[in-house]
């Protein structure tokens, strides 16, 4: 007999200080659309609210079970849970047997001819393109056949009952579960041909929005990899070939992460662990309410406030801005971040951050610095997204909506007082900045 269970982790759930939470909220409707799917095949799904380290020991003797069986997961905590749950159910005489399902190629199935891991995007990028075959985009599709799984009649524990409220996610049109994941992802394969245009302008539905099926494992890596892939090749389609690189990515600082999990609070490049950060508190608060005086990051910060998304070219700038222009040590961005982002994932967001900070692997370079307005004027050209965000200076000019405080006082009439001025000068802090960089070489 076939048990499914799914635990919701006390673990984790009890340092989440937002109990307004989408990810608990999206995890929670995608277990009801599980367990749904499970029942017309004569089963159901085992939901508990506990500890999972303990109850899923607890579960498997209380159920006779002779293996429990898990996916492979990359992040610190949950190797040092994984190695527990195993050793107790070793203790036990029940096997753990766990399988690689979040990427396409883990761990170190991607190494230099030299045997060494990839620190580079490019070559790992060719290297993948190179040994990925058919087999490694099957989609294994489990099937139940009805009396081989155990008849649930447990309830799933409420989000209430586990201290959650709803959130605004059914506002947002975010859809969960896997018939969520499979309509975004048919809406994204009508656009995929424009992707390599349509992904850099916030105001554009460009991107595919998958991030969080991804996360939670409500759409296949594989089946998107295929698809675009397939397109690719009988297209020669620069979008499509544009994405597959984004998910190679994906799977770049996956096996980052596993060969240096000190990047989760390290720099890559341990020469930056030295930088001596201003860590202003006032300038940290003003980025994380949107609040700069800059409207592009303000426009950004709200996005991620107001919905968990923010679109990728706008987490670049706002992390560009906090990390050069305010001197705020990455790790400050990087767990605001964690808190917000309904598609939160240590190795991207790792990533993402030391990418940006320039701390990172393949990062950008300390002194190629983002100026806030010339990428506001570039992405945002007529302000359209600014003014969905940014209401307060919505009746500003396609061109002045970029840098209000050059407005004169005249056109200044029609704006909403409340805007701040920029917190920083960014002339100023650019050198400021190259300066504190050049102490740590
Ligand atoms: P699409 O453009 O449609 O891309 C498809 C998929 O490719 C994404 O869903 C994602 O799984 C993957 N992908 C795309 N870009 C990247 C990238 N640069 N690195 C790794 N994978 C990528 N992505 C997360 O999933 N979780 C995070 O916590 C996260 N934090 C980030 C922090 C910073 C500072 C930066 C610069 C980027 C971060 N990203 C993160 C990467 C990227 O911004 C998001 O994956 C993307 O915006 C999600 O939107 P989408 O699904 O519409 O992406």
């Amino acid at each position: 007999m076939v048990h499914c269970a799914f635990i919701f982790d006390k673990a984790i759930l009890d340092g989440l200080t937002d109990r307004a939470d989408r990810r608990v909220e999206f995890i929670w409707e995608s277990v009801h659309e599980l367990d749904a799917r499970l029942r017309e095949h004569g089963g159901g799904l085992i939901v508990r609210h506990a500890v999972a380290e303990a109850e899923i020991v607890k579960l498997a003797k209380a159920l006779g079970v002779e293996s429990v069986y898990a996916n492979h997961d990359y992040e610190p905590g949950a190797i040092a849970r994984d190695e527990a749950v195993s050793a107790a159910l070793a203790r036990s005489g029940v096997a753990f047997k766990t399988y690689k399902d979040q990427v396409i190629f883990e761990k170190a199935e991607v190494m230099t001819l030299g045997g060494t891991p990839f620190s580079v995007f490019t070559p790992y990028k060719n290297a993948w393109l190179k040994k990925v075959t058919e087999k490694d985009l099957f989609s294994r599709r489990y099937l139940p056949k009805t009396g081989q799984f155990t008849p649930q009649v447990l309830d799933i524990p409420s989000l209430e009952s586990m201290g959650f409220v709803r959130t605004n996610l059914a506002a947002l049109k975010i859809p969960s579960g896997t018939s969520g994941g499979h309509a975004l992802f048919e809406d994204f394969l009508k656009r995929i041909d424009h992707y390599d245009e349509a992904r850099n302008f916030p105001s554009v539905k460009g991107p595919s929005y998958l991030s969080v099926h991804l996360r939670f494992g409500t759409v296949s890596i594989r089946e998107l990899a295929k698809a675009a892939l397939a397109r690719w090749r009988a297209t020669d389609s620069d979008g499509a070939a544009t994405w597959l690189s984004e998910l190679i990515w994906r799977d770049f600082y996956f096996q980052i992460l596993h060969h240096h999990p000190r990047v989760e609070n390290r720099s890559f490049k341990p020469e930056y662990d030295a930088i001596k950060w201003v860590n202003d508190p006032a300038h940290f608060e003003a980025w994380c309410l949107g609040k700069t005086g800059y409207p592009i990051v303000d426009a950004g910060m709200r996005q991620l406030n107001e919905t968990g998304y923010m679109h990728n070219r706008l987490r670049m700038v706002v992390a560009s801005f906090l990390t050069k222009d305010l001197q705020i040590d990455w790790r400050w961005g990087e767990r605001y971040f964690a808190q917000k982002l309904i598609d939160y994932d240590m190795s991207a967001n790792t990533g993402g951050w030391q990418w940006a900070a320039s701390t990172g692997c393949d990062a950008q370079p300390y002194f190629r610095i983002f100026n806030p307005t010339a990428q506001s004027e570039k992405f945002d050209a007529k302000g359209a997204f600014i003014r969905r965000y940014v209401p307060e200076i919505a009746a500003l000019s396609d061109k002045d909506i970029h840098a209000p405080w050059l407005c004169s006082a005249l056109v200044l009439r029609g704006v909403d007082v409340q805007y701040p001025a920029p917190i920083v000068d960014h002339a100023l802090a650019r050198i400021l900045t190259l300066e504190m960089f050049k102490q740590c070489r």
